[in-house]
C-alpha cells in the first residue's frame, strides 16, 4: 500500500463510521451550534484535510475511545450503548442526528456521555472557564434528539490522561428548541447543495476554517477591521479586555518588584553565610552554579561578514500593541 492508498484510507476513515448514517446527509449534534456556512460547505466539498490534521482527529478519536473504556470501568453496567453499539437518534422531521459517547443508567432518569479531549492549554481554559458554548450545544441537542434528561461531559487533557474534568449539563428544552430552528433552517441545503447559508462569523471560527476565502460574510468583516471597523458587540468585548488587561498588568509590576526583591534577599543571605543549600519547613533554598556557552552573532558578523550574511535569516512577527490613554503596553509576539 503507497502513501496515498493510505492517505485515502485515512481519509474514509475520518468522514465515514460504518456505525452511522453518512455524515453529509444530516447536520450533527456537534455541528449544529457552529457556523452553518462551513458546516454545509464542508459536506458538499469535502476538503483535503492535511496528513497532520487527519493524525491529530484519529489520535483524538483513538483517545476518546480509551476514556470511555476508563469510564466503563468505572461505572461497569451503569454505562450502556457505547462503542459498537453506540446509538443513532434522529430528529422525526428534520436532518438532524447525535451520536452520544454512550448513556448512563441514573437512579433518577438516564443521561448522555460525551467525552472530550483538549490540549493541555486548552484544557486549563476549560477549566477555568467552563465547557465552551459549542460542546454545551452539542450536548442539548444529544439530550433533546435522545429523550434524555442530563449529560456528563468528561474531558481529559491529551499530553496528561490524570487530567480529567467533568461537567454535569442539564437539559434545557428552550436551548433544544434554539438548536432545532438551526436546523431547521439549514434543512434546504441539504436538498440544495448548489447554494450555501450565509456564513456566521460571530459563532467563532473562521480562525481555521478552510472556506474563509469564498465567504463574503468573512471577507466583508476583514475589509471592515483593515479600516479599524467592527461590530459594536466585539468593539465593547476588546474594550473591556484591554481595560483587564490594564488592571492586571498593573497588579502584576508590583508583585515582579517583590519577586526580585525577595530572590536578591535570599541570595545575599545564602552568600553572606556561605550557605550551599539549606532544608526550610517549605522547601530548600540552594545556589546553584552553572555555565552556558552563547555564540557571539557580533563577533561573527565582524570577522567573517560573508559567512554571516549567508546565513542571515528574516523573520515576520505580528505583535499585539495595545495603546491605553496612560501609554503604551508592552508588545507581546502573537504569530511568527
Ligand atoms: S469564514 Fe467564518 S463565517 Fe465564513 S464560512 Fe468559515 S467559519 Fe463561517
Amino acid at each position: 500500500m503507497n502513501h496515498l492508498n493510505i492517505r485515502s484510507a485515512l481519509k474514509l476513515r475520518i468522514e465515514h463510521n460504518p456505525r452511522q448514517s453518512p455524515r453529509h446527509l444530516y447536520i450533527g449534534a456537534s455541528e449544529v451550534g457552529t457556523c452553518q456556512r462551513s458546516v454545509i460547505a464542508a459536506k458538499i466539498q469535502r476538503p483535503d484535510l492535511d496528513p497532520a490534521s487527519m493524525g491529530r482527529m484519529l489520535a483524538g478519536r483513538a483517545l476518546e475511545n480509551e476514556v470511555v473504556q476508563l469510564v466503563r470501568a468505572a461505572l461497569g453496567s451503569k454505562l450502556r450503548d457505547t462503542g459498537r453499539v453506540q446509538r443513532e437518534f434522529e430528529h422525526p422531521t428534520l436532518p438532524f442526528r447525535a451520536h452520544p459517547d454512550g448513556r448512563i443508567i441514573g437512579e433518577k432518569g438516564d443521561g448522555v456521555l460525551e467525552v472530550k479531549t483538549a490540549s493541555a492549554a486548552t484544557f486549563k481554559r476549560y477549566q477555568s472557564d467552563g465547557l465552551p458554548q459549542h460542546y454545551l450545544d452539542q450536548v442539548q441537542a444529544q439530550m433533546g434528539l435522545s429523550g434524555l434528561g442530563w449529560g456528563l461531559v468528561v474531558l481529559v487533557s491529551r499530553e496528561n490522561l490524570a487530567e480529567m474534568m467533568t461537567f454535569h449539563v442539564t437539559f434545557s428544552p428552550d436551548h433544544f428548541r434554539f438548536l432545532e430552528g438551526r436546523a431547521r433552517k439549514a434543512a434546504p441545503y441539504f436538498e440544495d447543495s448548489a447554494c450555501l447559508p450565509p456564513g456566521e462569523p460571530d459563532r467563532g471560527f473562521c480562525f481555521n476554517c478552510p472556506f474563509a476565502l469564498d465567504c463574503p460574510e468573512h471577507q466583508a468583516l476583514r475589509k471592515a477591521g483593515e479600516h479599524g471597523e467592527v461590530p459594536e458587540v466585539i468593539r465593547l468585548q476588546l474594550s473591556a479586555q484591554v481595560e483587564e488587561l490594564g488592571i492586571v498588568e498593573s497588579q502584576l509590576k508590583p508583585l515582579e518588584q517583590r519577586t526580585t526583591e525577595l530572590r536578591d534577599q535570599i541570595k545575599s543571605t545564602l552568600t553572606n553565610y556561605m550557605i550551599d543549600k539549606v532544608n526550610l519547613d517549605g522547601g530548600t533554598a540552594q545556589m546553584v552554579t552553572s555555565s552556558r556557552t552563547s555564540f557571539s552573532a557580533k563577533d561573527l558578523q565582524r570577522e567573517a561578514p560573508e559567512l554571516y550574511s549567508r546565513y542571515l535569516k528574516t523573520s515576520t512577527f505580528t505583535n499585539l500593541r495595545i495603546t491605553s490613554r496612560k501609554g503604551v503596553s508592552p508588545c507581546l509576539p502573537t504569530a511568527s
